[in-house]
């Protein structure tokens, strides 16, 4: 049997005509930049998460990108976040001359950690940082109640990087006790989306978007999409051309009405694969440890909430490495997201030298993402996790 990491195929077979469709649709129109696609696609997911304003960029990079460019983010600028995220977390810090500042991860969400960011917020009493990046990793919310918290204590805006989180609920508690589910993106001053093809809702190349509640950053997002236009032709800053794709926005149309039951089966997966693992021994024998879901799961009026949306599902093992090699040599795909931290990453040069954040390298050294696409079958599970436990037999 072979089990790819992602099938996009398996999605396309019901998908294809009305993806077709809106594609033929937007050639057809002639509108080929910005209009009504990208405008409906705005609204539909600035509804869908709760946000007041929607604005299509180019991809999940740029949107963090055109956000940090619209809180000025600039030469020598801090910038806080985690060190365990994909590399477009801390390139586009990079980007603007500005320092990227890390606070070691909690080990269990692999979510950046509130109480080693306020030490690092207490220390910075020069006022240096001016942006905090949190990352809602594999698609399970970083702790939001803290970090805003911080946010206001400090006065530094939050911009969450919430691209492999769209949907993702958080549930804030209120002095009250009382829980409102809050969706990642909306929760900061910004939340960034990516539709990359692997992301939960993704399109048919490169697009992202950012949400947001405050109409001023909206507004000035829109320009720094234009190259800072306003009207036509005149600059009145420098932004650049992030403009999302109508094409991409069409396909995403249609994709965003199924994006509810993707989240569920993803979770389905992710249960089925818990209990399957429970079963074959390997956690008690210290091989393999399953993900946790930090917030427990919860159904309001009838609707599981999206307390995780499985991204990735990752597995904690032992001998990580020779693991991969023995799944990929039997067809079975998986992934190490990531295997370098963000503060190793040679293009630092020597910017990070000496800093250590021991949970992110035990992370990175650790952990391995097992397939969870939606149209996964359970037969495709059990057969994964016989080879597992085949491995660990050898
Ligand atoms: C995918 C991803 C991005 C970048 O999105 P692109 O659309 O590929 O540019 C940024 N941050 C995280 C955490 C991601 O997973």
């Amino acid at each position: 049997m072979k089990v790819p990491l992602l099938d996009l195929q398996a999605q396309l077979e019901y998908l294809e005509d009305d993806i077709i469709e809106a594609v033929v649709r937007v050639i057809k129109s002639t509108r080929y930049i910005q209009g009504p696609e990208v405008e409906g696609l705005e609204s539909a997911i600035a509804d869908y998460c709760g946000a007041g304003y929607g604005v299509g960029v180019t991809s999940g990079t740029d949107a963090l990108l055109a956000s940090l460019m619209c809180l000025d983010i600039k030469q020598g600028d801090r910038v806080l976040t985690t060190p365990y995220s994909f590399f477009a977390t801390m390139g586009v810090i990079l980007r603007l001359g500005a320092v990227p500042v890390f606070a070691d991860i909690d080990p269990v969400s692999f979510n950046i950690d509130p109480v080693k960011m306020a030490e690092i917020l207490e220390a910075d009493s020069e006022k240096t940082i001016k942006a905090i990046i949190p990352v809602h990793l594999y698609g399970q919310c970083a702790d939001m109640k803290s970090i805003m918290e911080l946010s206001a204590k400090y006065n530094i805006p939050v911009v969450e990087d919430a691209a492999q989180a769209i949907g993702a609920e958080y549930p804030l508690v209120g002095d009250d006790g009382a829980i409102t589910y809050q969706k990642a993106g909306a929760i900061g001053l910004a939340g960034c989306f990516s539709f990359f093809p692997s992301k939960n809702l993704g399109c048919v190349g490169d697009g992202g978007m950012v949400v947001s509640q405050d109409k001023a950053f909206a507004e000035k997002l829109v320009l720094i999409r234009n190259h800072g236009a306003y009207p036509k032709y005149h600059h009145k800053m420098v932004g650049g051309n992030f403009r999302l794709d109508p094409i991409q926005a069409a396909t995403l149309t249609v994709k965003l009405p199924y994006l509810e039951s993707w989240h569920k089966k993803r979770r389905a997966n992710a249960r089925s694969y818990n209990s399957l693992f429970a079963k074959s021994g390997l956690i008690e024998e210290g091989k393999v440890i399953t993900p946790t879901q930090v917030y427990g799961d919860a159904v309001v009026d009838g609707r599981e909430v999206n307390l995780h949306i499985y991204n990735q599902y990752i597995l904690r093992v032992d001998r990580r490495d020779e693991l991969r090699d023995w799944l990929q040599k039997n067809d079975i795909g998986c992934e190490i997201y990531y295997p370098i931290p963000l503060h190793k990453q040679e293009c630092l040069g020597d910017l990070c030298e000496g800093l250590n954040y021991p949970e992110a390298e035990k992370a990175a050294a650790s952990t391995i993402a097992l397939p969870i696409y939606p149209e996964l079958t359970v037969e495709m599970q059990e057969y994964l996790v016989e080879k597992v436990v085949q491995f660990y037999k050898l």
